[in-house]
């Protein structure tokens, strides 16, 4: 059997409430499926500055980067900032450090969860752009001032291509298991010089991948379509907060943050973390909802195991996206979806779910 070494960052607020529900169910899936994991735990929070000053470093990176997969809660808390007024967040200097550029971000309306809008058929990708875009400037030297700031959206080609093929591949692979298979490119190319530049490297990169279509909208429309008629989309790919904002709207349409999970990927790297942050308004009081923070585990399961060509787990992380699907249509129901049920006993029901699907046997399975 591999074994995989998995860092494992539960950060602040709910952070370490919904990595504890995903790290039981990853165990579950140990004993089910059959695969072994190992966990080294890493403190590193917007607490841990606010108690001692302490961030994470590139040393810090370096070691955590030997491993197989970071597991990530969510980091930051709003009064909790740096000299120059930002917030602290490991997951974007992770992105930094490990030149993981491209953020996979699923969003499908599972049966039992009501969503905002009447569409029933909302299963969509939305790959963010997070090494450049509109956060290009991030680290530009300036001169802080009381009457002018400025941010700079750059775009290249070399970022660019690399995305467009991974949208593509996703685009692929969903094919496989029955979705359009097409990708649509959200962009501002009637406003922004860097936009012309992403249009045309998008064109070049779908003609490259002529199995699967391709279509463009401009971000503004885009935005009201996913809304109004959101089965036309399948895979969305942006720049950096186009991608940002637009994932965000995917996952108010699936029913909100406490579904919507993520991945930070370059080739070698992954970051799996839910999408929504830290939330603080509800920390500790035990009714976060784990399962965006559960499908991220799923996903670092099904990425190791495409990376590494390891059936096992590729088959653990469709298991435990089959146990989440069923207890969204059964119940218990977190109270983010208008349920009663704490994180433990939607935790406990996953855990449940996932022990009675790896039971069936693989025939039925198929
Ligand atoms: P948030 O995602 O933490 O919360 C937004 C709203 O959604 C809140 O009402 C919250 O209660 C609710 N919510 C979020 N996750 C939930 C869950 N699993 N179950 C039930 N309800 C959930 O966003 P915010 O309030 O804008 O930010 C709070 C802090 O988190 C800030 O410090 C921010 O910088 C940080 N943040 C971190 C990340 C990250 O770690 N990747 C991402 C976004 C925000
Ligand atoms: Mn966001």
């Amino acid at each position: 059997m591999a074994h995989y070494e998995i860092s494992v960052i539960p950060g602040d607020g709910i952070g370490p409430e919904v990595v504890q529900a995903a790290r039981a169910v990853l165990d579950q899936g140990m004993e089910s499926f059959g695969y072994s994991l190992g966990y080294t735990d890493y403190d590193f929070s917007a607490d841990l500055y606010r108690r001692t000053g302490r961030k994470i470093t590139e040393e810090d990176m370096d070691e955590i980067g030997k491993t197989d997969a970071v597991l990530f809660g969510a980091m930051g808390l709003p009064d909790v900032r740096d000299p120059e007024g930002l917030e602290l967040g490991a997951q974007v200097e992770m992105r930094a450090h490990y030149k993981l550029f491209a953020s996979l971000r699923p969003a499908r309306l599972f049966a039992g969860v009501n969503s905002a809008v009447k569409a029933k058929n909302v299963d969509m990708l939305v790959i963010r752009e997070t090494s450049e875009g509109m956060f290009a400037g991030l680290h530009d030297e300036h001169a802080p001032s009381n009457n002018e700031a400025t941010d700079r959206m750059t775009i290249t080609r070399a970022t660019s291509e690399k995305l467009f093929d991974v949208a593509f591949e996703q685009a692929r692979a969903r094919k496989k298991r029955g979705t359009p298979g097409r990708v649509t490119l959200l962009h501002k190319s009637n406003a922004l010089r860097s936009n012309v530049l992403l249009e045309k490297v998008f064109d070049e990169v779908a003609a490259r991948h002529s199995d699967i279509e391709s279509n463009k909208f401009y971000i503004d429309a885009g935005a009201m379509y996913m809304v109004t008629d959101p089965g036309r989309f399948d895979v969305i790919v942006s720049e950096n907060i186009f991608g940002d904002i637009t994932s965000e709207i995917a996952a108010g349409l699936i029913g909100g943050l406490g579904l919507a999970p993520s991945a930070d990927v370059s080739a070698q790297h992954g970051v799996f973390q839910p999408s929504h942050g830290s939330a603080p308004d509800i920390a500790g009081a035990g009714v976060a909802n784990p399962i965006a923070m559960i499908l991220s585990a799923a996903m670092m399961l099904d990425w190791l195991g495409q990376k590494n060509g390891d059936g096992q787990l590729i088959a653990a992380a469709r298991g435990i996206n089959a146990a989440v699907e069923q207890v969204l249509a059964s119940g218990p129901q977190p109270t983010d979806l208008g349920g009663t049920a704490s994180a433990q006993e939607v935790t406990e029901a996953v855990l449940d779910a996932v022990r009675s699907i790896a039971h069936v046997p693989a025939a039925v399975k198929a």
